[in-house]
C-alpha cells in the first residue's frame, strides 16, 4: 500500500485487434472497432474519488478534489463529447479539470485530448517522446504500428514529466512511470484513493501488447531498437509496483466488466480489489512478447 515511485515498466493494448483490421490510409472514422468501442457507458465511482468516464472499449478516468481533477486519457475523437457529459453527469465540472494526462499516443486513447483540453483549458503533462508527438499531431517514428494508424489532433500547451515525478493537483499526489514497448512513449499512472479509513494504490495500466505494422520485427528494428528492453522494464514495474486497484487503458484487458458485475452482485469482498492484477498483467504481457518474438523467430 506504500507510495513508491517505481521507475520504467509498461502495459498492454487491444490495439492488435484495431490495427490488424486497419488498412494504411484508413482514419478512425472508418475504424472497424471504433462504433463498439465508443458505446456509451455510464460513468461510476471506482474508488474514493476515482471515477470511470470512458466509452465501453476505451478507458477514462477522472480523479477529483476540491481544488481541481486530473483526467486520464481522451480517447477517440469521437469520445471527447461523451467523456465530457460522463463528467458533467457525475456533478463535476469539465472547466475543473487541471492536468490531462495519457497512457499512449494512439488514435484511441489520445484521440480526444485535444477537445478535452480546448474545452477544459487543462494543462496536458507527458512523457518526451509522446509529448513530441502530441505537438505535432500524427503519429510518431519510431512506433511499431507506424505506417497503420490513423493520426491525432495536435495538442497545445504540452509539458514533460520525469519519470517517477509526482504532478499535483489540489489534494491529488499523481505519479507517471514510464512503461514502453507498445509505444516508446508508453506510460502507466500510479495514486491514492481513499474512502474513510481505507486507502487503495490505484494504477493505470498503458498497453503491453506486442503488435506493430506489418514487416515491422521486435527483435531487429532500426526505428526502435530498444523495443524488447522496453517491455522487459514495463513488466518488472509491474511486478513490483503496489497495485489494489488495475484499471487498464482497455478496460477488458483487466476484466473491469466482469469485476464490476459482481461487485454489481454483492459479491464480497469488492472484485474491483485485487492486489495480484498488476502482476498478472505483467505474466500476460511477458507471455504475448514471447510468442511475438517466437514468430518473429520463424521468419
Ligand atoms: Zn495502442
Amino acid at each position: 500500500m506504500s507510495w513508491n515511485p517505481m521507475r520504467s515498466g509498461t502495459l498492454i493494448c487491444l490495439l492488435a485487434m484495431f490495427s490488424s483490421s486497419l488498412a494504411p490510409g484508413q482514419n478512425a472514422a472508418s475504424c472497424a472497432n471504433c462504433v463498439e468501442w465508443n458505446k456509451a457507458e455510464p460513468p461510476f465511482r471506482i474508488f474514493g474519488n476515482t471515477y470511470y468516464v470512458g466509452t465501453h472499449g476505451l478507458s477514462s478516468v477522472l480523479i477529483t478534489s476540491p481544488a481541481g481533477h486530473v483526467l486520464i486519457d481522451g480517447d477517440l475523437p469521437q469520445s471527447a463529447a461523451l467523456i465530457a457529459d460522463s463528467i458533467r453527469s457525475l456533478g463535476f465540472r469539465l472547466e475543473d479539470v487541471k492536468l490531462i494526462v495519457n497512457s499512449h499516443v494512439h488514435f484511441d486513447h489520445a484521440g480526444g485530448i485535444a477537445e478535452l483540453q480546448r474545452r477544459s483549458g487543462a494543462r496536458v503533462v507527458a512523457s518526451q517522446w509522446s509529448a513530441d508527438v502530441l505537438r505535432k499531431g500524427g503519429v510518431g517514428k519510431g512506433d511499431p504500428q507506424y505506417g497503420t494508424l490513423p493520426p491525432i489532433a495536435a495538442v497545445k500547451n504540452v509539458s514533460v514529466f520525469l519519470d517517477g515525478e509526482s504532478l499535483q493537483v489540489g489534494e491529488i499526489t499523481i505519479t507517471p512511470h514510464l512503461t514502453p514497448g507498445h509505444t516508446p512513449g508508453g506510460t502507466s499512472w500510479t495514486w491514492k484513493s481513499c474512502k474513510d479509513a481505507a486507502c487503495y494504490d490505484m494504477v493505470y495500466a498503458d498497453s503491453l501488447n506486442p503488435i506493430s505494422a506489418p514487416g515491422f520485427r521486435f527483435t531487429k528494428s532500426r526505428q526502435y531498437p530498444q523495443a524488447i528492453e522496453d517491455f522487459e522494464k514495463s513488466f518488472a514495474f509491474f511486478e513490483a509496483t503496489p497495485c489494489d486497484v488495475l484499471i487498464t487503458a482497455h478496460p477488458e484487458v483487466s476484466g473491469l466488466w466482469d469485476r464490476l458485475s459482481q461487485t454489481e452482485k454483492g459479491v464480497k469482498p469488492d472484485p474491483l480489489v485485487d492486489s495480484g492484477a498488476c502482476r498478472k498483467l505483467a505474466e500476460d504481457g511477458r507471455e504475448k512478447l514471447r510468442q511475438r518474438l517466437a514468430s518473429e523467430g520463424k521468419k
